[in-house]
């Protein structure tokens, strides 16, 4: 996909404005031809946008998008009583998780740092996989954190990053999510969202952090059509999402939880984790690489290792490298 540049962003803000727009009105605003406005809508619609136009009033967008702005983002966060992150609002990177992890080797970044996008050119998901990122449609986030208890320290993080984005589900919409184990947030099913956790450092230093979270608004069907597994977005379960507004809720939540889980681990977290679990009491299949092992999912321990009953016995599993998939 061909990423949009500064005119089509602008464009965008002022299609957003909610009424009727001219083509000319545009192109005046921008100091560009009707024509090349013409040009940017097309393409915008290209990219999934629903963008129409009636003659004689100009171009509209379907529905109200909520586009990201760091200083709402902060007033939010404000009013949240939060303090100590710093954001940061990009329209167009290669991930944000990259972009970080970047950062951090130029010794450019600060702790408690978050970084959010309009748009992923190079989405991830673990293993390489991609994470469709279309532009102004879903919540592309991440945030550094610097752990100084090592490596292993780390380990069954992305389980408190889960709950932290259940609890701002749950605060901002009352939108109940299910936590499949390790790393992704789904309603009925269906990923909403997807949580991937890098990490650089020594076993015994300090452990850097990134943690990103991808989490799915108002997806377009050109994007929708290039994911391979069943999927939902928020603008299915809930009316007037305000992109700003999660940012500052999840970032307040993902605090607590972080805090949290460097005090006490998972101690007061994991069966949190298993009462939302997905595949409670489920037949499943973890797989790692040519090696996978089947049985009845018992939800994760303390350490946040999955617990699956094979033949009698409870065995756990843990690794950063395991998919689970339900067997039916
Ligand atoms: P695992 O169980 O191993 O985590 P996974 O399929 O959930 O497997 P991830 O790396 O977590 O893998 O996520 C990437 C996968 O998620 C993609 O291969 C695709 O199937 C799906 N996907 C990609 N983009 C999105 C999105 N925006 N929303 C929901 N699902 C997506």
């Amino acid at each position: 996909m061909k990423a949009p540049d500064g005119n089509k962003l602008a464009i965008l803000h002022a299609l957003n404005q909610g009424d009727f727009i001219s083509g000319q009105a545009i192109g005046e605003q921008l100091g560009i031809s009707r024509a090349a406005v013409g040009k940017h809508i097309t393409s915008l619609q290209e990219m999934g946008l629903d963008i129409y136009k009636v003659n004689g009033k100009g171009y509209r967008l379907s529905r109200p998008l909520s586009l990201l702005e760091q200083s709402d983002i902060e007033v939010a966060y404000q009013q949240l009583d939060g303090a100590g992150c710093e954001f940061e609002v990009q329209p167009i990177i290669d991930s944000t998780n990259t972009e970080l992890m970047r950062r951090l080797q130029q010794g450019k970044v600060h702790n408690n740092s978050v970084l959010v996008a309009e748009m992923q050119k190079q989405g991830k998901g673990r293993r390489g996989r991609v994470w469709q990122s279309p532009f102004a449609a879903n919540l592309y986030y991440s945030y550094y954190w610097r752990l100084d208890d090592g490596m292993h320290a780390a380990m069954g993080l992305s389980i408190a990053v889960g709950l932290a984005v259940y609890d701002s589900l749950k605060a901002l919409y009352d939108l109940d999510v299910q936590l499949k184990w390790p790393n992704d947030v789904l309603v009925n099913g269906r990923k909403l969202a997807g949580v991937l956790v890098e990490l650089d450092g020594t076993a015994e230093g300090p452990c850097h952090l990134v943690i990103g979270i991808g989490l799915n608004v108002a997806m377009p069907q050109t994007s929708a059509d290039n994911i391979d597994q069943p999927w939902c977005d928020l603008s299915e379960f809930c009316d007037d999402i305000n992109k700003n507004q999660l940012v500052a809720v999840l970032t307040c939540f993902l605090q607590k939880r972080l805090a949290q889980y460097q005090q006490q681990g998972l101690q007061g977290m994991y069966q949190q984790w298993n009462n939302v679990h997905a595949f409670a009491g489920q037949c499943v299949e973890l797989s790692s690489g040519t090696s996978s092992w089947r049985g009845i999912c018992e939800g994760i321990d303390e350490q946040g290792a999955v617990v699956l009953r094979v033949d009698g016995q409870s065995k756990r599993y843990f690794g950063g490298e395991i998919s689970l998939r339900v067997k039916s």
